[in-house]
């Protein structure tokens, strides 16, 4: 599992930026981090981001812990069925000691995400992790 939430953030930050972080407006590397918080500023256009700030996770203050331990029950449920009445609201929320509303939010930002082409980046940090998956779960 994930153990830290510094152990998610370098995941987070691998699949992200695997060159380094990057400005989010102007799309430049020529950033600098600032001394707390985990925030960065760009060189030319003055944007101040963070890692969550352009990324999936910016929607809840959830810990990544929790996030990617939702993913992960969240892909174990959709690789057994595509109903999406499968995991419930309430069952999610239960599961992952988190009230009806964000467990609410949680669903609707994995289903857009993990839609995406590219997996989303909850699914590219998942699969990064330890994901082995059998053939047939991949034919779709
Ligand atoms: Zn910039």
């Amino acid at each position: 599992m994930f153990p830290e939430e510094a152990v998610c953030e370098a995941k987070l930050s691998e699949v992200v930026w695997p060159n380094g972080p990057r400005c989010p407006r102007c799309g430049t590397s020529r950033v600098y981090s600032l001394p707390h918080g985990g925030k960065f500023n760009c060189l030319f256009c003055r944007k101040q981001f963070s890692l969550r700030s352009v990324t999936v996770f910016r929607s809840t203050k959830l810990s990544l812990r929790i996030w990617f331990l939702a993913a992960e029950l969240f892909l174990r449920a959709h690789a057994r069925s595509r109903a999406r009445t499968l995991l419930t609201e309430e069952r999610f929320a239960k599961d992952l000691g988190v009230s009806r509303m964000t467990s609410r939010r949680l669903l609707a930002v994995f289903w857009d995400d993990l839609a995406r082409e590219d997996g989303g980046e909850l699914g590219r940090v998942l699969c990064m992790h330890d994901r082995t998956r059998h053939p047939e779960e991949n034919s779709s």
